[in-house]
C-alpha cells in the first residue's frame, strides 16, 4: 500500500502558500511583467491619455484603440479598507485579522487599486495592526513576489 504524505518539514509554512493568485490575461500581462520589476504601471489611451483600470482593448473614453503603460509614483492614499470575517478559505482564516484596501492613485484618482496593507514588502498579511487603518492615509506601493505565482503590488504607509 502506498501512502503518500507531504514531505515532513520542520521549517514554519510559508503564511503566503495556499493563497489564491492572480491570473494574468492578454489585456493585463503588462501590468503583472512591470510589477515583476518594481514598477506601478497604468495602461493609459495615447490618444486622450486617459488612465484605466483594469486593462482592456479599449479606451472607455474617446474609443482608441492605442494605449501605452504609464509608469506611477506608487503613492496614494486610502479610499476604503475591510477586515474581511470568517469564514474565510483556510490559508487567509489562519491570518485573520488581515485588511483588504482599495488605493486611489495620486496621479491618477479615479484609478482605484484592490491590495493589502502591509509592514513591509514580505510580511504577513495580518503584519499592520487593524487600529491603525484610517480613509485618506497616505499609502505608498511595494512588490512581493507570491509564492508560485507572480509579483503583486502591496502597500505600506507613508508614515509607519
Ligand atoms: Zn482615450
Amino acid at each position: 500500500m502506498n501512502t503518500s504524505l507531504p514531505p515532513a518539514t520542520d521549517t514554519a509554512p510559508d503564511p503566503g502558500a495556499d493563497l489564491l493568485l492572480p491570473v494574468p490575461d492578454d489585456d493585463g500581462a503588462p501590468f503583472w511583467e512591470y510589477a515583476a520589476r518594481g514598477e506601478l504601471r497604468v495602461q493609459t489611451c495615447s490618444d486622450c491619455d486617459e488612465p484605466r483600470f483594469p486593462p482592456r482593448p479599449c479606451c472607455p473614453h474617446c474609443q482608441s484603440f492605442t494605449a501605452h503603460w504609464q509608469r506611477m509614483s506608487g503613492r496614494g492614499r486610502i479610499w476604503s479598507y475591510v477586515l474581511p470575517h470568517p469564514p474565510l478559505l483556510p490559508a487567509y482564516a489562519a491570518q485573520a485579522p488581515y485588511n483588504a484596501i482599495i488605493v486611489e492613485l495620486t496621479e491618477a484618482p479615479r484609478i482605484r487599486l484592490v491590495g493589502n496593507l502591509v509592514a513591509a514588502p514580505d510580511a504577513a498579511l495580518n503584519s499592520v495592526d487593524p487600529a491603525r487603518l484610517r480613509i485618506g492615509a497616505p499609502v505608498k506601493a511595494v512588490f512581493h513576489a507570491l509564492p508560485g505565482g507572480p509579483t503583486v503590488p502591496r502597500w505600506v504607509l507613508e508614515r509607519p
